[in-house]
């Protein structure tokens, strides 16, 4: 089985896509998405609905959350709350049902998902200490985790009493080995910030036991513009360039 695997889209269509693209070019099967479709970029809806068309067990990041909960904007900085707000207006009924009722954390054969943290759904694993944490609950060999935006992977084995860490900005390959736990991050597709500006996604290969994760290169300016046409933060434009 090949699982495509997506995170923190984050109403960026252009993006998301482009990387559905690249994963269909790349013959998966099914997609998991951990995460955060909706919250700073211009195209809500328009992401809400391609992923209710996929074949993708997706759960719900803190944006999704935020944007049809009146009142959790306020957990948020001035910036992400005026695009919380903003998408909270533009959200049709159907696709706010559709947020709201996603679940926390999912698990697809023995694979877990979540967004945050396994322990603390909205906690950030930024450290291999947070991700010790996470790696002492799995019940599996392999994690899915998102909400960073940096993709990434921590590793633990039997006999270590710590996480070893390898950023994958530029992608990279993580092989599934025997008597080892994973936790992976694919990367944000809609709003990187390790720096490399390029949307972040992965494959998960369960015959082979490997991991791929690639970054892939889409129309930023397209994407900037809409979301200056739709009145939101310029920051919100200039980020996504930098990959910050
Ligand atoms: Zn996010």
């Amino acid at each position: 089985m090949r699982y495509g695997v997506i995170s923190d889209i984050h109403s960026n269509l252009v993006a998301l896509e482009r990387v559905l693209a690249y994963l269909t070019k790349m013959r998966v099967d099914r997609y998991l998405c951990l995460g955060d479709i909706v919250g700073y970029g211009a195209r809500p809806n328009e992401c809400c609905e391609l992923m209710r068309k996929l074949d993708c067990v997706c759960i719900r990041g803190n944006h999704d959350t935020a944007a049809c909960t009146p009142g959790k904007e306020r957990w948020f900085n001035a910036h992400a709350r005026i695009c919380i707000m903003w998408t909270r207006q533009i959200l049709t009924e159907e696709n706010c049902e559709y947020l709201r009722t996603l679940p926390q954390t999912e698990v697809v054969q023995e694979i877990q998902l979540c967004h945050g943290s396994l322990t603390e759904p909205d906690a950030y694993i930024r450290t291999a200490g947070d991700a010790l944490l996470s790696l002492k609950a799995m019940t599996g060999a392999l994690c899915l985790f998102g909400h960073t935006h940096y993709a990434e992977w921590y590793t633990l084995t039997e006999r270590a009493t710590y996480p070893s860490h390898y950023r994958a900005i530029a992608g990279g390959t993580l092989t599934l080995e025997k008597n080892v736990k994973h936790m992976l991050n694919p990367g944000a597709v809609g709003q990187p910030r390790d720096g490399n500006s390029q949307a972040g996604c992965a494959i998960v290969d369960t015959e082979a036991r490997t991991v791929e994760i690639a970054r892939i290169g889409y129309d930023i300016d397209v994407a900037q513009e809409q979301i200056r046409s739709a009145g939101l933060p310029p920051s919100m434009a200039a980020r996504l360039l930098a990959g910050i």
